[in-house]
């Protein structure tokens, strides 16, 4: 079997495409999905091109038992004129990989799976909605499916990529999340995965994403796990904060998730002249400048809302509001900015835009 050919079998029984009103996030899937096999010896192997369908799996599939996988997350968006349009995906790519090493999976051809990706979603391209906000969310994933149970890297694995249409994350227009500052469980220590996209790290967030919503809020802001006092991250959003006239973000640390949202936010900033600091903030020095009126707006960064404007932090029950719980003006600047770069309605000064 050729390593890099991607054989293609299309379906003879295309499904029924929702409207966009009902599409939300991740509920429905494309009629195509790509699969590549790995056995030890032989490497990665068989790229082909499927109908979309369940996968069977030994129940002693590795997978199941010690959470050895890792995935990604980007989106493809359509434009008027027709071109569709990937965000960077290289960095993408580059990131499973290093997710890959850390969870001892084996290193994935990143040029092999920028094709498989372009033509998966060339064969789904009606699948990708075209009202403002809406796109395609492109999810690709590995899995260890050696069927023993002895705790080793498997030496057989899957790697696939699934599309799903997804609506606009908000719809009516951007609007502020309020944040629970989470101080009892802890997402991710230095040392440990949390700079790699794997499962493991949200079934641990779970919980405290469960207490939060009990209590109002939409998401938690983690603290790092040694000291219990350095921000690290917002649900699974990086997060940025305007204190007086700086932008300052917490820096890679080992525990927190490279986004790419992160870096060409960062990138958007200093090509805007703005002052960005990435460092260690601590959550004293972050309610000191809310108390001396410094700390202006707050927003998190990821692949599904972009931009998610902060507009009230619970820190043991003292009830920070930033800028009077309303979209802040950089936040909106960068939203409207990047949310445009990606559907091809604003020159790209970065070359971030892959056109298909
Ligand atoms: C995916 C993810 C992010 C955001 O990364 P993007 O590349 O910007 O989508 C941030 N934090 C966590 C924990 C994540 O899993």
């Amino acid at each position: 079997m050729a390593l890099n050919k991607i054989a293609v079998e299309l379906t003879t029984a295309p499904k029924s495409k929702p409207d966009n009103g009902q599409l939300s996030f991740g509920k429905y899937f494309t009629d195509h999905m790509f699969i590549l096999d790995y056995d030890a010896g032989k490497g990665w192997h068989d790229p082909r091109i499927v109908p979309y369908q369940p996968i069977p799996l030994d129940p002693a599939a590795k997978v199941f038992h010690y959470g050895q996988t890792v995935f990604e997350g980007m989106k493809a968006y359509k434009t008027p004129e027709g071109p569709v349009l990937l965000f960077r995906p290289y960095k993408n790519l580059q990131r499973l990989n290093r997710s890959n090493a850390r969870l001892s999976i084996p290193h994935i051809d990143e040029g092999l799976v920028i094709e498989a990706l372009k033509q998966l979603i060339q064969i789904d391209k009606d699948w990708i909605p075209d009202e403002q906000g809406t796109s395609l969310y492109i999810r690709p994933f590995v899995i260890a499916t050696q069927a023993t149970l002895g705790v080793q890297p498997s030496e057989q694995y899957m790697f696939m990529i699934i599309l799903s249409p997804v609506g606009s994350y908000y719809a009516e227009g951007i609007n502020p999340v309020n944040i629970y500052v989470e101080s009892e469980y802890v997402r991710a220590v230095t040392g440990g995965v949390g700079n790699a996209k794997t499962g493991g790290n949200y079934a641990a967030g779970l919980k405290a994403q469960q207490e939060a919503t009990e209590k109002g809020y939409s998401q938690v802001l983690w603290l790092d796990g040694i000291h219990r006092k350095y921000i690290e991250e917002v649900g699974s959003m990086n997060v940025f904060f305007k204190v007086g006239d700086k932008v300052i973000t917490p820096a890679l640390n080992g525990s927190i998730l490279e986004g790419v949202t992160r870096d060409s936010v960062i990138r958007l900033l200093k090509h805007w002249k703005v002052d960005v600091e990435e460092r260690t903030i601590s959550i004293d020095e972050l309610v000191d400048a809310y108390r001396n009126g410094q700390l202006q707006e707050a927003f998190g960064t990821g692949t599904a809302a972009v931009i998610s404007p902060i507009g009230e932090l619970n820190w043991q029950g003292d009830k920070l509001t930033l800028n009077g719980g309303k979209t802040g003006e950089l936040s909106a600047r960068v939203y409207d900015f990047m949310t445009g770069l990606q559907r091809g309605l604003i020159e790209d000064p970065f070359g971030w835009i892959e056109k298909l």
